[in-house]
């Protein structure tokens, strides 16, 4: 399974060819007799609420640099979904949370020309979670903020993630939320 459209087979590096299989033109190794199918990555997050607000994290690196976050990142080969999100959560932000607290909020799918990303995205209170923030692994800065007030500020913020954001607070607290910049 490759994110990118592949052009090799990653097991015995023969050119693929086009072969149509389900409705749609895909991959096929003639060596190995086997479609490389390409797939979605997937990706688990987490939403912590605490009050009015939420902990962001702002990414120090490309893509997105300098756009405030929710945590998390892509999943390894073992993991579930929520233990890959809670993983994502301690490195990045030193808070603690158990997989089996996580309530599972939005999923969706972000296609662009290199292929697509699938989110997973789970949210908890923050009396669930155990430590406090602190500048973990990747990103420059980790706050707990209001999501409205950062949208209204101008910071950067990424459509996926106020989605992320307006159902973790309809699912966990049904609250009717928007955080929708004004253009
Ligand atoms: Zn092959």
């Amino acid at each position: 399974m490759t994110k990118r459209k592949p052009n090799y087979c990653p097991y015995c590096g023969t050119a693929l060819m086009a072969r149509t299989f389900e409705e749609r033109e895909r991959r096929f190794c003639p060596t190995c007799g086997e479609f490389v199918f390409q797939n979605p990555v997937p990706v688990g997050r987490v939403v912590v609420l605490d009050g009015d607000r939420a902990l962001f994290v702002e990414r120090a690196r490309p893509p997105y640099q300098g756009t405030w976050t929710i945590p998390g990142g892509v999943l390894e080969v073992d993991e579930s979904a929520a233990l890959g999100a809670t993983r994502e959560l301690r490195e990045e932000t030193g808070v603690g949370a158990s997989a089996k607290d996580l309530e599972l909020v939005y999923t969706d799918v972000d296609v662009d020309d290199d292929g697509s990303i699938l989110t997973v995205c789970f949210a908890v209170e923050r009396d669930r979670t155990t430590g406090t923030p602190r500048v973990g692994d990747e990103p420059s800065a980790v706050e707990f903020r209001e999501p409205g007030r950062l949208v209204e500020s101008g910071e950067e913020t990424r459509p996926l993630d106020r989605r992320c954001l307006e159902a973790a607070f309809e699912r966990v607290r049904d609250e009717e939320r928007e955080f929708t910049p004004r253009s």
